[in-house]
């Protein structure tokens, strides 16, 4: 058997009495686009939290490639090669594109000259990567929600991660900006980056993922490769309808 990118066994976080996460084991291949399901309040954020270092555990442990990360920073996650794209993206929306792209390559350089002519080459590298058109002068705060997530994204490439976490990413995108999202999404994945998308849309998650987690309560309550649900299924995982009925 092949050992998981990254797993989660037992894992629980409470806060003031809150079961956050009430003992999650999850795990996601390399290279796998993995869905994570849920209603408002059913832990996924504290999952990402917990996934990128930001809360620690109360219970139970993280692996990655295998090896128990122990209590872990956000500064060890991301040089385990985990990024996150939050919901709000955390840009610098009065800088231009390629000033946002250029802060943490910047940030990472420990030398003190700064190299704005190599800073700007990376920047395009960057976006040329993602195959898509954005304007590396434009101020953030000008771009649609669609460009500056996709700012985020390349600016979360750049970091060289192997699991990439979108939490909500379609949430404020038309269509057609749906449809050039998993575009790029498809493309990451091709070059053997995992991905964690976290939905509550079920048509979108049939759509991109190939394995699919549905919490509920702060507790994985199904979990399997995508062909296994459709949308009832995913509903009644989502809501527990299937316990309610009986
Ligand atoms: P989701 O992202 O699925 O909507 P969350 O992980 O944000 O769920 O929240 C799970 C539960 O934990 C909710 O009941 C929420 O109110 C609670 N919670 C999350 N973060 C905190 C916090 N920092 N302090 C107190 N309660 C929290
Ligand atoms: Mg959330």
């Amino acid at each position: 058997m092949t050992v998981p990118l990254l797993e989660l066994r037992d894992v629980a976080k409470h806060f003031a009495g809150v079961k956050a996460l009430d003992g999650v084991s999850l795990s996601i291949g390399a290279g796998e686009i993995h869905c994570l399901a849920g209603e408002n309040g059913s832990g996924k954020s504290t999952l990402i939290k917990v996934i990128s270092g930001i809360n620690a555990v109360d219970r139970g442990a993280i692996l990655i490639d295998g090896a128990d990360v122990g209590a872990m920073t956000p500064r060890q996650a991301i040089a385990l090669g985990v990024q996150v794209i939050y919901q709000d993206f955390s840009l610098f929306g009065n800088l231009t594109v390629a000033e946002n792209l250029s802060i943490g390559a910047e940030l990472r350089n420990r030398r003190r000259i700064v190299n704005w002519r190599r800073m700007r080459e990376h920047a395009e590298a960057a976006v040329q990567r993602l195959g898509v058109h954005l304007d590396l002068d434009a101020t953030v705060d000008s771009l649609p929600v669609s460009g500056r997530q996709l700012v985020a994204i390349a600016r979360a490439l750049m970091a060289d991660p192997r699991l990439l976490i979108m939490d909500e990413p379609t949430t404020a995108l038309t269509g057609r900006e749906v449809a050039t999202l998993f575009g790029v999404v498809r493309d990451i994945q091709a070059r053997g980056i995992a991905i964690l998308f976290v939905s509550h849309k079920m048509r979108e998650m049939l759509d991109i993922s190939e394995r699919l987690s549905v919490m509920r309560s702060g507790r994985v309550v199904a979990n399997g490769p995508i062909a296994d649900f459709d949308e009832v299924a995913i509903t009644r995982a989502m809501t527990g309808t299937d316990i309610a009925e009986e």
